[in-house]
């Protein structure tokens, strides 16, 4: 039985929807490579942008850059919270943390969740360096001070889900701008740990208690060490991976992440 003809306008739209199908194929197969092959789209969305690695003019006008002032030990944004100067923040202020310093691109708000969202599960490896870039910027005095770059780790069963780990990526990619060695398996998650997002900070510490190792040992002492990581929730995680490289002797730990929560939610989380 012979196909119905379909009208031009029809077959624009199927010729699209095929373009669409292989494209996103593509891209979940291939990685950067084929990325930068494809036309240049939205970091966020999937609005075509002039050049690879940008915001479309909506999704800009979403995110929020961190900029000061702001904690000088967690980087928490102090606007929302109508603090001012050089000075750290309550949760900081009432107990000392396992970094030295930790800093973040951007604030983890709505706009930005795109953005992450797109890097961390769909495969959008591209969004890597724009974010690195990001990051680099807001981490300067980090970069410019570490000795050596490493990813907060996943676990096995996470990296085989996700088939890769965003905050290595964005490590290597940082350890290119910054010329830094990046050591992309110097901490092992051990153990997997549950969301840790609604819990409180005493079960958080308790899920993490042991979940981090150290596997090259020999590369730390006396070196400090800059963690990378993709999103910074309570900072509990970045802290645990802080504390296993202190006992082996790292001078200091600094985290550098490419979006953090609103201390407001933190705090309720606490
Ligand atoms: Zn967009
Ligand atoms: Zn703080």
């Amino acid at each position: 039985m012979p196909y119905p003809a379909r009208s031009a306008p029809e077959r624009g739209a199927g010729l699209r929807r095929l373009v669409g199908r292989v494209a996103g194929q593509l891209r979940a197969a291939g990685g950067s490579v084929l990325d930068t092959l494809l036309p240049p789209q939205c970091l966020a969305c999937t609005a075509p942008t002039v050049a690879q690695g940008l915001l479309c003019a909506e999704c800009f006008r979403a995110i929020t850059l961190i900029g000061p002032p702001m904690c000088a030990c967690c980087g928490v944004p102090f606007a929302s919270l109508g603090l001012a100067g050089d000075r750290m923040c309550p949760r900081c202020a009432e107990a000392p943390r396992a970094f030295a310093r930790a800093r973040a691109a951007l604030l983890y708000t709505e706009g930005a969740k795109p953005v992450l969202l797109a890097f961390k599960h769909a495969d959008r490896t591209i969004n890597a360096r724009p974010l690195a870039r990001l990051m680099a910027r807001a981490g300067a005095e980090l970069l410019a001070e570490c000795d050596l770059i490493a990813p907060v780790p996943l676990h096995r069963s996470r990296l085989l889900s996700r088939r890769y780990n965003q905050s290595a990526l964005l490590a290597s990619h940082l350890s290119r701008i910054a010329l830094r060695p990046h050591l992309p398996d110097l901490l092992k998650r051990v153990r997997a740990t549950p969301p840790l997002g609604d819990r409180s900070a005493a079960e958080r510490a308790a899920l993490l208690d042991g979940a981090i190792a150290l596997r090259r040992p020999g590369r730390v002492a006396g070196r400090r060490v800059l963690l990378v990581d993709d999103v910074l929730t309570s900072g509990a995680t970045a802290e645990a991976c802080a504390r296993v490289l202190r006992a082996a002797g790292a001078a200091a730990v600094d985290v550098l992440a490419a979006a953090r929560v609103p201390l407001q939610r933190e705090t309720r989380r606490e």
